[in-house]
């Protein structure tokens, strides 16, 4: 009987964290429990909780000298929380140890709790070392899909840009920062050597970062000095290139990659690039970070949702973390094998122009989606007038791309498709297209006495997608995707997406892969179907703390142990588990 109970009681303790006595029974009022269970908190400390990926972060402990599961979980939780409440590290280790909120949310005893910033931040760089956010988005992700029965048949994809928390730097001043730390870690290290580089090169990088080269104010000043800072590189990194002890440091590998970055050398003579390319690093602080174009420096995130109207909330399916200088239409192979991988591929999935290739088109197909968007124009299909005739009014066998008739059905002369360049020549009758009244507006071109159609598979499908573009049917069906604007926004806004307070790489993915995570976790609290879960697992919690407390009661009894005298100090508490179950 004993050894059942036990049994019990340890089972229980290991599935749910939970304590026999509701700890919070004596602080909250029926109200406030309430509120609690019915916002994020409740959502995170009965749906997520639970789901923190223990397993990866307790294989970076010793298993004899580790510390106890229970921390993992709530430490998992709190850099969870801390990233979707956009804390920094100090106000994370103030909810820790202050905030009931978030003592509720992990689980925690409602008293203070030490944990200090040294191991916050070990537990950060464990996250980020093993890519254990992503591992939390998808299981948190993929929980919330199958509970709130989420129709995951429609969605929509875009991109947002994101800054990390660092400056940014105009060239010279790039160049010059680091050369500037390069020196400083040569002084630091090898002071006889930085002596050697002569009081002119010292001098000149004295200042800090903040001041350098503050007094150089117009055009030809700022670029004689550019040369003079990219002499300067070049003449560092021929000195100490044979030099492993400095050649190996992380700011001599910084100035060999912004100096060729930004610099060429012909003939001896160095010569600074016009135009850098956007792979460029942006700042030695954060290495990683690239160049959009339009949006600027950092890195940007591909967002699929769903967008099915009958779904309580519309959650965020894949997230894909890249640097800004990644493009959209690339992006796409890789958003459709995360979906295909969580298995949440849709039936449609709808984009803009720049993800909508013919050849993401295709892909999409393969993975049995249909990619919805407007087909990308160029060249002389931008100025192409939809209402004219194009290769879409040609009736083209789809197998062997031969063209069997024209739009005014005349038959060709002959279509011949090349397997090798896959495209096709038809050649139309003279006689007819000579005549006809569209051969202004017919893409067949005369050459010489021949009437002339050359075409791929490609084009066709192109121009098809560009008349069905101008549809209602398209339209209806397309106007669904604007939506994503506002999660974008409502991610930088609720969440800090926009920008950082982190940088580099592994701290970026991380960040953004936890803030996604929150927020679906934020809008499914937000729906009544998730209220009514939060509450069912509440419910199954009390009766199963009844039924322990009951068979503790009987066991007490038939060894005649007094209940009263053993369970009194938290027999109060039998009453306030009616209380519980009311708030529920
Ligand atoms: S111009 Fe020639 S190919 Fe074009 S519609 Fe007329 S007959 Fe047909």
């Amino acid at each position: 009987m004993y050894q059942w109970i036990g049994a019990l009681y340890a089972q229980y303790r290991r599935s749910k964290q939970t304590r026999l006595f509701d700890p919070f029974s004596d602080i909250l009022t029926e109200k406030t429990r309430k509120r609690l269970m019915d916002g994020w908190p409740g959502v995170f400390r009965h749906v997520i909780l639970e789901l923190m990926p223990v397993d990866a972060v307790s294989k970076q402990f010793d298993p004899a000298m580790g510390r106890p599961t229970k921390e993992l979980y709530s430490m998992a939780g709190l850099l969870l929380i801390k990233e979707f409440m956009n804390w920094t590290k100090a106000e994370a280790l103030d909810a820790y140890s202050f905030n009931i909120n978030i003592h509720y949310a992990l689980n925690l005893e409602p008293v203070a709790h030490d944990l200090s910033m040294r191991s916050l931040e070990r537990y950060i760089n464990l996250f980020e070392d093993n890519d254990i956010a992503r591992i939390v988005m998808s299981e948190v992700t993929a929980e919330l899909v199958k509970l709130l029965d989420i129709k995951i048949d429609k969605q929509r994809l875009d991109s947002t840009h994101i800054f990390s928390d660092m400056a940014s730097f105009g060239r010279t001043r790039l160049m010059g920062v680091a050369v500037k730390r390069f020196l400083t870690q040569l002084r630091r290290h090898d002071e006889r050597s930085y002596k050697e580089l002569g009081e002119a090169m010292i001098n000149r990088y004295a200042p800090g970062v903040g001041r350098l080269f503050a007094d150089t104010k117009d055009d030809n000043s700022r670029i004689v000095l550019r040369q003079t800072i990219a002499e300067d590189m070049y003449c560092l990194l021929k000195l100490f290139a044979a030099r492993p002890q400095h050649s190996s440091r992380s700011t001599y590998k910084a100035l060999e990659r912004i100096f060729y970055d930004h610099c060429e050398v012909h003939e001896k003579a160095i010569v600074v690039k016009e135009y850098s390319g956007c792979n460029s690093m942006l700042n030695t602080s954060d290495p990683d970070a690239t160049y959009d174009g339009h949006k600027g420096p950092g890195y940007q995130v591909q967002i699929a949702e769903t967008c099915n109207s009958e779904n309580p909330a519309q959650l965020i399916t894949s997230a894909i973390a890249q640097t800004a200088v990644e493009s959209d239409t690339t992006a796409f192979p890789t958003v459709m094998d995360d979906l295909k991988e969580s298995e949440l591929l849709p039936d449609a999935m709808l984009a803009d122009t720049s993800y909508c290739s013919d050849d993401n088109v295709q892909l999409a197909q393969d993975h049995g989606v249909e990619l919805i968007g407007p087909a990308p124009k160029s060249g002389t299909t931008r100025s192409q007038d939809n209402d004219k005739l194009n290769i879409d009014d040609f009736d083209i066998d789809e197998n062997t791309e031969k063209v069997l008739c024209c739009p005014a059905g005349h038959k060709p002369l002959s279509s011949v498709n090349s397997k090798s360049s896959g495209k096709t020549k038809t050649v139309m009758p003279q006689s007819v297209c000579g005549r006809c009244d569209f051969v202004n507006e017919c893409p067949v071109r005369k050459n010489g006495s021949e009437y002339i159609l050359r075409h791929n598979a490609k084009q066709r499908r192109n121009a098809r997608r560009r008349r069905e573009e101008n549809t209602d049917g398209f339209r209806q069906q397309y106007r669904m995707r604007s939506g994503i604007e506002s999660t974008n926004s409502g991610l930088k806004r609720r969440t800090g997406l926009g920008r950082l307070r982190v940088r580099g790489r592994p701290a970026v993915f991380n960040a953004i892969y936890l803030k996604i995570a929150g927020w679906n976790i934020l809008r499914a609290a937000a729906c009544a179907k998730m209220r009514k879960i939060v509450r069912a697992r509440v419910r199954q919690t009390v009766c199963r703390l009844n039924f322990v407390f009951l068979a503790m009661i009987m066991a007490a009894k038939k060894v005649r142990i007094s209940g009263k005298k053993y369970f009194c100090p938290s027999w109060r508490q039998i009453e306030t588990f009616s209380a519980i179950d009311n708030a529920a």
